[in-house]
């Protein structure tokens, strides 16, 4: 039983790091994949984001490069060993971020490099020598067709969210990555799922891989509560409101399909007292990483978000996901809801469905293999006019199931010759607030506290949306404890 990391055998750094991190048992992919790596062999691996994978090939990537560690300012001394490549900006960032944590009491070097930033600082970073690059493939291409990464003694290569990155269009840029590597290295590949591409993919990068697939690539955790509304488009922000009141939730995801509908909702929502922020392609990079920090930071409670702009993002306790909008592919639910209930904590997992998603729900249904009920909204204002029907026409209490044991199904059927499908979770506390007229927490001209402080210290000019990032991610690393 090798659950417990002290059972590893980690050199003291990195179990100093670890022991720091709170970190008790193994997750499963942890426990299956470090001591694989450690054995020095390839890996194809099942996980979802969430389940600990950063660790799970970080840690035994480190505890190799052990050898190597030396304090010699040289940059000779660190050449690149490790390449790390995600899809996306933010996912670098975070797993860079982690990386940093857990070499933070040896000698090697980690830094990331990603798109949409001046390359200069990163440049500087790469001359100063790491040991652990982590990088989107698009500005790697960039520093290695500028000379600034030299890759000759790479020795692991993780591909990290495999299946997004092909999904992007990233195939011919890994491959050309892939071709200034050594052939003599291990590589790690991970995705949420094991596609016939990512299979090809596999067979053409990986050396007789370990396959590690801790839970079905398409589960959905069981600590969600997930719930499907019927809800009309224009009801959408009004059920949003009421559940997050009844629910006496602070923050939340709302994702919707569409970085349109995502720029005007968050609007809408800023405008109705909420503090929100927009996370979007279309964003740049420097209004990306202030949201998300606003976020962490608990400065904003709602981050309405794209899929490409949050997938993977790891925001621990996010008490909610809200489908504003029912995604067009049926994974993304998977992914969008994997930001609740992560690492055994209770989540919330909602979902507002106009009668034309239906066959998205279908969809839905089909890839959870769990059958879905759509349940109606009860708005509160249309409350006291269902009190006095029940009155008027049958003279008895109308009465909400759980509440008190009485009989719903009758008491409700009546009123609207729908199919009513039970709400099968417990009842919502039952605080006086909650009878009181929804009053928002901030005036509704309020701006987010990330806009105020960005307006307080201004970009600096000629430095555009380029913001500094090594100032940006240093911060990032700094609250990462906190979060
Ligand atoms: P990941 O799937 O790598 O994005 O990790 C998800 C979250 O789980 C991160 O915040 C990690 O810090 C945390 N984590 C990773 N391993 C463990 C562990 N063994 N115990 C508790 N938390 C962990």
């Amino acid at each position: 039983m090798t659950s417990s990391f002290s059972n590893l055998s980690l050199a003291e750094p990195l179990a100093r790091a670890v022991a720091e991190m709170g970190y008790e048992t193994m997750t499963p992919i942890q426990e299956q994949a470090i001591p694989v790596v450690l054995q020095g062999r390839d890996v194809m691996g099942a996980a979802q984001t969430g389940t600990g994978k950063t660790a799970a090939f970080s840690l035994p990537l480190l505890q190799r490069m052990m050898k190597h560690e030396n304090p010699s300012t040289s940059p000779a001394r660190h050449p690149v060993r490790a390449l790390v490549l995600l899809p996306t900006r933010e996912l670098a960032v975070q797993v860079a971020q982690q990386v940093e944590l857990y070499a933070k009491y040896t000698n090697l070097r980690s830094t990331v490099v990603f798109g949409g930033m001046d390359m200069k600082p990163q440049t500087a970073e790469l001359k100063k020598g790491v040991e652990v690059l982590v990088a989107t493939p698009g500005r790697l291409l960039d520093h290695i067709e500028a000379k600034n990464a030299v890759l000759n003694q790479v020795e692991y290569v993780v591909l990290d969210e495999a299946d997004r990155m092909l999904d992007i269009g990233f195939l011919p840029d890994l491959q050309r990555i892939l071709s200034y590597l050594p052939k003599q290295r291990i590589t790690l590949l991970f995705s949420a799922t094991f596609s016939p591409e990512i299979k090809r993919l596999a067979s053409s990068y990986l050396q007789d891989p370990v396959t590690i697939e801790v839970a079905r690539s398409n589960a959905t955790a069981s600590t969600v509560e997930q719930h499907f509304y019927s809800v009309g488009a224009d009801d959408k922000r009004r059920a949003l409101h009421q559940i997050l009141k009844e629910r006496g939730m602070k923050q939340a995801f709302v994702f919707v399909n569409s970085k349109l509908g995502c720029a005007r909702l968050a609007r809408s929502l800023e405008r109705e007292g909420l503090k929100t922020a927009a996370l979007h392609g279309d964003k740049s990079q420097d209004e990306r990483l202030k949201a998300l920090e606003a976020f962490k930071k608990g400065e904003v409670d709602l981050l309405v978000c794209t899929d490409v702009a949050a997938r993977g993002l790891d925001i621990k306790d996010v008490p909610a996901v809200f489908n504003f909008d029912v995604p067009f592919n049926a994974e993304d639910y998977v992914h969008r809801i994997g930001r609740t209930g992560r690492a055994g904590a209770s989540g919330l997992a909602v979902s507002f469905v106009a009668s034309s998603d239906n066959r998205l729900v279908a969809d839905i249904e089909k890839l959870i293999k769990t059958k879905i009920e759509l349940e109606p909204l009860e708005f509160d204002e249309d409350r006291p006019r269902i009190k006095e029907q029940g009155r008027i026409n049958d003279g008895r209490r109308m009465y909400r199931e759980g509440e008190d044991g009485g009989s719903p199904r009758e008491a409700r059927q009546p009123r609207e010759r729908r199919e009513y499908t039970p709400h099968r979770q417990p009842a919502a506390p039952r605080d006086p607030f909650f009878d009181q007229p929804y009053e928002p927490t901030a005036a509704p001209d309020a701006q987010p506290a990330w806009e105020a402080a960005a307006k307080a210290a201004p970009a600096r000019s000629g430095v555009s949306a380029n913001i500094k990032p090594k100032k940006k991610v240093a911060a990032l690393f700094k609250t990462q404890s906190t979060v």
